[in-house]
């Protein structure tokens, strides 16, 4: 360290001049701070400044600088610093000097050394006396804080001609695509200055060469002294100063030339940084997005990801994403319906829908520019990316580029996303008919199956009801048990009516949206409905129908595979009705409904063997013979009839009613007292007596069992049942007898 201290500076005004970058740099960069700047010859330092408090690392890099300073390396690594050298030219001394500057290692490697080619520029141009130029690349340099950035500097250089009153009118055009566009302006309205066409500017490889007005505007009699810059002997910008006659600006070529001799290099230097840099940035944007690309399924997220990705690469741009499919994602992201077809003022958008490719157009109200680029993905187009533009910005083919990658890479995306969902959505219907047939093949009751199905069609589909109907030979419908509640209620049978009817007609599912948009069609206040036809052998059976009260709330994917799981389990089902109808045909009695004897035989000697006790009824309707002969033998089987189902409404479940024979009815009673058993009994007749028109009555005799009796069989309890009603007939009907 003293060594430095005591260092002989050869030259003071180096000391000055670094002072005075320092100064600045303070003032102006962040980057630099902390540091140590250094201005050198080939091997001996002169002047050394510090920048902000020193680290440890710097203090030593400090030691290691005098120690070995070598002018050859333009980077070179300490421990956790980093030196930059830069070339100082001073002519007046004919010395060759450097500009060094160690920092601590940051990400911003590529920025702290732009910054340091800016400073020795700007140092070289201070030191060196050239053709006095009319603005100082020096001052150009320190007003940007020698940041070489082609915008920032011509914007500055613009700006200095106006501050001066440059008496001759400027113009920057800058190339995008095809076109040179207004930039910066000096006494010119830059909202008037007009575009040129590339093929307008005809150039030999000059610095500099004029052109009429008229050549490149529309009534334009000026005279232009142009300043090409160039890329790659490929022209960028255009530095235009306009004069009132080709001879004025003949006049001043020569002082302009020697002016900008040293600025044009300066300013292609930092068109050739910018573009770097802003090609760089975007590199690194999409290697962002690549990266969310693979490492998420979620789709809202990564299309997030792209608008923020353009945002950041463009902060001006307004970005929508049209799509082709509803998306559940976030609500924040500016997402738009896209529905082909259907919106005629988007037909731009409809266009690069179609045709795959990028479409521009300007805005019919504003001047900004919209770009319309599809979300291609592998096997077709998931939508449109909208970007409009801020007002007079041009997009370069490496920005049109960029969006397109990034257009694609949201296109992928949305294409894996549909597929997974279908591919799940496929093994879900799999799932749901393979269940459906396993669980049919087990052979359930009839209810437990439909129940099943509907839960599952509830579970699977949202629906809110479903029923299962079933067309009965005799023209009446019946909804099956296992249907959900509206459906099993009684009234709907009737609301379903016309359905039904139209449905024997047609034969065919129906699939309704909203029933509010169609006359035919109503179910309450059910908006959305699928019905699917049960047909086996090509006979109508019955349908299948499932409802929601939200409009479109079932998609066309669930109308398939409704018609799907229906196809499948029609044969099932009416295997099952079938086999359940013929046994109901063995055990109950064709008129009545109830029981048959056979049945009440059974059940009975089943009851003898476990049940502790039992109660026996046997009915006989009252003076029967003359019901027949005044009403006839229809009203006499409809009175049966009648009878039969008091006796079902005033029973339990477990209670077996039977039809005996003939006009006699039965009912056995399970584990029931015969205290309880015979008040059922005159509860029974009372309500013959009321319920039955043509009114008759009946007359009741009643036997009854338990364990403790010595003997108890079926013939016993049947034969005193049989003497109970004999005396009830005897003592004048309509009565009860109990025979214990
Ligand atoms: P009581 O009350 O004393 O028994 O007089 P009753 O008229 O009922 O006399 P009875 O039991 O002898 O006659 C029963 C009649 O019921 C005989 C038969 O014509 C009639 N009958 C039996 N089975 C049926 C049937 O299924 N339908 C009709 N309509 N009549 C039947
Ligand atoms: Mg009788
Ligand atoms: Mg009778």
């Amino acid at each position: 360290m003293n060594k430095f201290i005591s260092m002989e500076y050869s030259n003071v005004e180096y000391q000055e001049l670094l002072h005075e970058v320092v100064r600045k740099i303070q003032t102006g960069s962040p980057l630099f701070k902390p540091a140590i700047f250094f201005i050198a010859s080939n091997d001996k330092v002169h002047s050394i400044s510090k920048v902000g408090y020193l680290p440890k690392t710097l203090v030593d890099a400090l030691g290691y600088l005098e120690k070995d300073f070598t002018s050859c390396e333009t980077i070179k690594y300490y421990q956790d610093c980093v030196q930059f050298i830069s070339p100082v030219t001073d002519e007046v001394s004919e010395k060759e000097l450097f500009l060094g500057a160690i920092v601590s290692q940051t990400d911003h490697m590529k920025d702290v050394q732009l910054l340091m080619e800016g400073i020795a520029l700007g140092l070289s141009s201070k030191l060196n006396i050239g053709p006095a130029p009319f603005v100082e690349m020096h001052e150009l340099l320190i007003s940007v804080n020698y940041q070489i950035e082609f915008k920032k500097l011509v914007e500055t250089f613009v700006n200095k001609l106006t501050e001066r009153k440059y008496p001759h009118p400027f113009l920057v055009l800058e190339k995008k695509g095809e076109k040179f566009v207004p930039l910066f302006s000096s006494q010119i309205d830059l909202s008037e200055a007009e575009t040129i066409e590339l093929t307008k500017i005809k150039w030999k490889d000059e610095r500099s060469f004029i052109l009429d007005g008229h050549l490149l505007f529309k009534n334009d009699s000026k005279s232009y002294l142009i300043f090409p810059i160039k890329i790659e002997s490929e022209m960028v910008s255009l530095f235009m100063f306009a004069f009132r006659s080709n001879e004025d600006a003949f006049r001043k070529k020569e002082e302009l030339d020697a002016g900008l001799s040293t600025l044009i290099p300066l300013f292609e230097k930092g068109y050739t940084y910018e573009f770097a840099m802003k090609d760089e940035k975007r590199r690194n944007i999409l290697m962002q997005v690549t990266k969310k690309f693979h490492s998420t399924m979620d789709i809202g997220e990564l299309l997030g990801e792209i608008i923020e990705a353009l945002n950041l690469a463009n902060p001006g741009f307004r970005v929508h994403l049209l799509l082709s499919q509803e998306w559940k994602v976030k609500e924040t992201l500016p997402i738009k319906p896209f529905k082909y077809g259907t919106d005629s003022s988007n037909r731009l958008a409809e266009n690069a829908y179609v045709t795959g490719r990028i479409l521009i157009e300007k805005a019919v109200k504003t001047n900004n520019m919209l770009l319309f680029a599809p979300l291609r993905g592998k096997q077709g187009v998931y939508g449109v990316m909208e970007i409009e533009t801020q007002s007079n910005s041009y997009l370069s083919k490496q920005e049109i580029d960029f969006i397109e990658m990034l257009a694609d890479t949201g296109g992928i995306a949305l294409e894996n996303a549909e597929m997974y969902q279908q591919s799940r959505k496929l093994i879900n219907d799999l799932q749901l008919i393979n269940e459906t047939t396993h669980q049919l093949n087990l052979n359930l009751r009839l209810t437990d199956t439909i129940n099943y199905m509907t839960h599952q069609i509830r579970e699977s589909f949202g629906a809110e009801e479903v029923g299962f109907v079933i067309f009965q030979p005799n023209g009446e419908s019946l909804v099956l048990e296992g249907s959900s509640a509206f459906f099993r209620d009684a009234r709907t049978i009737t609301l379903l009516d016309e359905f039904i009817r139209k449905m024997k007609k047609e034969k065919e599912a129906v699939f309704i949206g909203d029933t509010m948009l169609k006359e035919e069609i109503k179910l309450e206040t059910y908006h959305s409905i699928l019905a699917v036809p049960m047909i086996h052998s090509k006979e109508l059976k019955g349908m299948a129908i499932a409802v929601h009260h939200q409009p479109y709330q079932f998609t066309f994917d669930h109308f398939k595979l409704l018609q799907s799981l229906i196809h499948h389990s029609t044969l099932a089902l009416t295997n099952s009705m079938l086999h359940e109808e013929l046994e109901r045909l063995v055990i109950t009695d064709h008129l009545t409904r109830l029981y048959s004897r056979n049945y009440l035989d059974e059940c009975i000697q089943e009851s003898l063997m476990k049940d502790l006790n039992g109660t026996f009824l046997l009915i006989d309707i009252d003076n029967f013979k003359k019901v027949n002969d005044t009403f006839g033998h229809q009203v006499g089987d409809d009175i049966i009839i009648q009878v039969a189902n008091v006796l079902k409404r005033n029973i339990r479940d477990l209670d077996i009613a039977a039809r005996w024979g003939g006009e006699e009815l039965a009912i056995y009673l399970p584990k029931m007292s015969v205290d309880i058993g015979s008040r059922i009994a005159e509860r029974i007749l009372k309500a013959v007596e009321i319920e039955t028109s043509p009114r008759v009555t009946v007359s009741i005799g009643v036997s009854t069992w338990n364990r403790n009796d010595k003997e108890t069989n079926l013939q016993s309890l049947f034969k005193k049942a049989d003497q109970g009603l004999y005396e009830a007939k005897e003592s004048g009907k309509n009565r009860v007898v109990v025979n214990v």
